[in-house]
C-alpha cells in the first residue's frame, strides 16, 4: 500500500488493515538465521497527520509473531503490541541540527522520498523494532545440549555434566550475572 503524501486530507487520514505473511514475506532473506512466520495476520492502526515539513505517523501494530527462540531453536508466539510514533522526513531536507532537535524530543524518524509512505516497509520496520536482538522463549530457557541436542526445556539429557558445562554453558553463566544491558 503506497500513500501519496499530496493525498492526506488536512484533517488526516486513518487507516486500519491486516499485514500477513504475503506483506512480510518480502522482508525476510534466506539469509536469515532465524525465521518470521504471522500465523494470523497483524492488526495495524495508522493515522497520518500532513505537517509542512514532515508526516507524523501514529497508531499501532498488535498481534503475535511466531519466533525461533535463539537458544533452544524452539519456535514459539511472541505477542506483539507497538505502539507508533514517529515522524517521517524527506530524505533530503533534515539538516543536522533538526536531527538533534528531534532526538532530543525522543521522536523516532523515518525517511522517504517525501512523496510516497509505503505503507509495508512501515510495518515491517516497526515489527524488526519490536522484535528483541536476542529472542528468548523465557529467561530461564536451558537451551540445547551441547552434546546431544535435546531440548533441555524438555527433558534433561543423560549427558555427563561435564558435556553440558561447555563453554557456551560457562558463557551464559557469566552472562546472567551482568546487569540486563550487558547480556547480548
Ligand atoms: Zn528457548
Ligand atoms: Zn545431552
Amino acid at each position: 500500500m503506497r500513500i501519496r503524501v499530496d493525498e492526506i486530507p488536512d484533517s488526516g487520514r486513518f487507516l486500519r488493515f491486516q499485514w500477513g505473511q504475503e506483506q512480510l514475506s518480502p522482508f525476510m532473506t534466506p539469509e536469515d538465521p532465524f525465521e518470521i512466520v504471522l500465523p494470523k495476520p497483524l492488526d495495524v492502526r495508522i493515522e497520518l497527520q500532513k505537517q509542512p515539513d514532515h508526516v507524523k505517523v501514529s497508531g499501532s501494530v498488535t498481534g503475535s509473531v511466531q519466533v525461533t527462540c535463539h537458544r533452544c531453536l524452539a519456535p514459539f508466539l511472541f505477542p506483539l503490541e507497538e505502539n507508533i510514533d514517529l515522524v517521517m522526513v524527506r530524505e533530503e531536507s533534515l539538516p543536522q541540527q533538526d536531527e538533534t532537535e528531534l532526538e532530543e524530543e525522543e521522536l523516532e524518524f523515518d525517511f522517504f522520498d517525501g512523496e510516497v509512505i509505503e505503507m509495508e516497509h512501515l510495518v515491517a520496520e516497526q515489527v524488526f523494532l519490536a522484535l528483541p536482538v536476542k529472542i528468548l522463549c523465557a529467561q530461564s530457557c536451558r537451551g540445547i545440549c551441547p552434546g546431544c541436542g535435546r531440548n533441555l526445556n524438555d527433558d534433561p539429557c543423560t549427558c555427563s555434566k561435564e558435556t553440558r558445562s561447555s563453554f557456551l554453558t560457562q558463557l551464559e553463566e557469566v552472562k546472567s550475572k551482568l546487569p540486563p544491558q550487558n547480556r547480548e
